[in-house]
């Protein structure tokens, strides 16, 4: 890259219908502040318009895949209107040669992983869950064979289904859900079967919410871990009551070579914007001086972490 960048966000979607009036605007008021960014795409369409959009700025980068809410119809995401709800299947040489054809603008495959928040009608638990964890494995196959790092997407269920379903049986614990709840349990066992397969694995979790246990596995398996808006918000009263450290605790315990700053543009907006609509890049800013508060540290510290984490994870040019 030529551009001079103080700030990366390693995880947007200017690629979005959101910004379907005028993407450059939001592009260059970030590029113009020194922060660069990495444009996701979450199915072929966004895929392909988020390497375009790469292609024709300096300090953008592009993440292809399939996200798992598009492997169903009707997965309609409420804010994402371009969005048709048919669904899709991953086809891994519609995707090697975005990253192939791109001359080193992709830089990764995702968005990928599992998503049990999002629940399609009509669809058994276990086809339900089958189907992305395998739609998850050739994402993680392909990454292995280009040796490009992925972002994973992860969100169990929708704490009212697992509150429902507690309900149903008052003598579950923890471990005893059926599928389709626990995501995160569910990536880490196939990430950890397929470490000690003896496969290779580099990548960041995006966005992530979860328990320290579950952030400390990921840690262990060679992540990194990024980290959102949410750090920018009170706590979630009803974690807390849960027993569930805060997200600004797990940034806190993060090493330092293992974090990065994020927006998931157009949600998340961070504080002081929060509520706003939609998110941009620029507003990564936020999120990296909270992680320096968190961590004791100057903005302009912070910031150079960031900076560097994201280039070397990514192998950013
Ligand atoms: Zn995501
Ligand atoms: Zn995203």
């Amino acid at each position: 890259m030529t551009i001079n960048l103080r700030l990366i966000d390693a995880h947007c979607h200017v690629n979005f219908s959101a910004y379907r009036d005028d993407p450059e605007a939001v592009i260059s008021r970030a590029l113009d502040r020194g922060i660069g960014m990495i444009a996701v795409g979450t199915q072929r369409d966004t895929s392909r318009l988020a390497t375009e959009i790469a292609a024709g700025h300096d300090g953008v980068w592009a993440i292809v895949g399939l996200h798992p809410v598009h492997l169903f119809d009707s997965r309609v995401d409420e804010e994402e209107s371009s969005f048709t709800g048919r669904a899709e299947v991953f086809d891994p040489d519609f995707y090697r040669r975005l990253v192939r054809e791109s001359n080193g603008k992709v830089v990764g495959l995702g968005e990928c992983g599992l998503d049990y928040f999002h629940r399609p009608e009509g669809i058994e638990p276990e086809v339900f869950v089958r189907r992305q964890v395998e739609c998850f494995g050739v994402h993680l196959d392909l990454a292995e064979e280009l040796d490009i790092p992925v972002m994973i997407h992860c969100r169990d269920a929708h704490p009212e289904a697992v509150a429902a379903y507690r309900e149903t049986r008052p003598d579950s614990d923890e471990r005893g859900f059926p599928p389709g709840y626990q995501a995160h349990e569910d990536v880490l066992a196939l990430l950890q079967g397929r470490s000690n397969q003896g496969h290779k694995l580099k990548g960041d979790v995006h966005c992530f919410t979860g328990t320290w246990e579950q952030a400390q596995a990921y840690l262990d398996l060679g992540l990194h871990l990024s980290f959102a808006g949410i750090v920018t918000y009170p706590p979630r009263r009803c974690d807390l009551a849960a027993g569930l450290v805060s997200t600004q605790e797990l940034a806190r315990r993060v090493p330092l070579d293992r974090i990065l700053a994020e927006t998931d543009s157009p949600y998340l907006t961070p504080v002081p914007h929060r509520g706003e609509w939609p998110n941009e890049p620029a507003n990564v800013e936020f999120v990296a001086a909270e992680l320096a508060r968190i961590h004791g540290l100057s903005p302009e510290r912070m910031n150079s972490i960031l900076l560097e984490n994201t280039i070397r994870l990514f192998g950013l040019k």
